[in-house]
């Protein structure tokens, strides 16, 4: 199984639990990081120190280690500078070189070579929308449903290995209404204090949205060794922010899988599924 994402710490906040499932039970996985996370900010304040974001680059490296370690994975850097998220009105132009302002065909180029030489049945990647509007994100949902398509066709690319065609497409789909509302009901229910509450006020029922969800991957027992990998984002996570303000055991009895949208197979299965391998054992 090969999951494609934007920076370093998106393997670890979207898919970690059913990664480390699949881990478990022999799955090969590989990660391909898009970019090296160079323009992420500091997002926890106890590393939020000057030499920390002169070393951002070295230093979100070495989180990457200790995060593949954790969840048992392969990882691989497909070379791209981040994006940057973009803030202000009007907006600001892209910087010029990064990854989001690459061309597709150049920055599929990498994906499809590894994709020829991991040769994964599955490949996971986010939705159309990037799951939230990062540039990098959306630019990595493009280039892999390119590179998806691409690598499995002997005139595409001839020159960066022997064609392998995948056979199922993915798109995570993790920060959802009805999950956040179940975590949300979840500490309520406890009397404990919802860090959604604010959020749920203007986030409405999106049911179209939910109807996307194909497949629902039971994975509670490996939250742990999610929020293990997360944590080992230090740069990026706040151990005393919203993330883990939801005790696991309440992730676990509200909302005990991650979700998941079959983009594209080329198997049969039958929908819903309860495991990304549905049509493949
Ligand atoms: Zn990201």
């Amino acid at each position: 199984m090969l999951h494609v994402h934007a920076h370093p710490d998106d393997e670890s906040s979207k898919g970690a639990a059913s990664t480390a499932r699949y881990v478990d039970e022999g799955v090969q996985v590989l990660v391909a990081t898009c970019t090296g996370g160079e323009r992420g900010s500091i997002l926890n304040p106890k590393m939020d120190r000057p030499e920390v974001l002169e070393n951002i680059t070295e230093i979100r490296r070495k989180e990457m280690d200790a995060a593949r370690e954790i969840l048992g994975i392969r990882q691989e850097w497909l070379g791209w500078i981040d994006s940057g998220f973009p803030e202000g009105d009007p907006l600001p132009p892209l910087p010029e070189g990064c990854f989001a302002a690459q061309k597709v065909e150049d920055a599929a180029a990498p994906l499809v070579k590894l994709i020829r030489e991991f040769r994964p049945q599955v490949v996971t990647t986010y939705d159309e929308n990037g799951g939230y509007p990062h540039p990098d994100h959306v630019m990595c949902h493009t280039i892999t449903v390119a590179a998806f398509e691409a690598a499995g066709d002997k005139d595409a690319y001839p020159e960066l290995g022997e064609p392998w065609q995948p056979l199922k497409l993915y798109y995570h789909h993790t920060f959802h209404y009805e999950r956040m509302k179940a975590l949300h009901d979840g500490m309520v229910a406890r009397g404990l204090e919802s860090p959604y509450a604010e959020r749920l006020q203007d986030w409405k029922p999106d049911p179209e949205n939910e109807r996307r969800i194909t497949t629902r991957v039971e994975c509670a027992q490996y939250f742990a060794v999610r929020d293990k990998a997360l944590l080992a984002h230090a740069t990026q996570i706040d151990p005393d922010g919203a993330w883990f303000a939801v005790p696991l055991e309440v992730h676990q009895e509200a909302w005990p899988t991650e979700d998941y949208e079959l983009a594209r197979s080329l198997v049969e299965s039958e929908l819903p599924e309860d495991d990304l391998f549905a049509g493949l054992r």
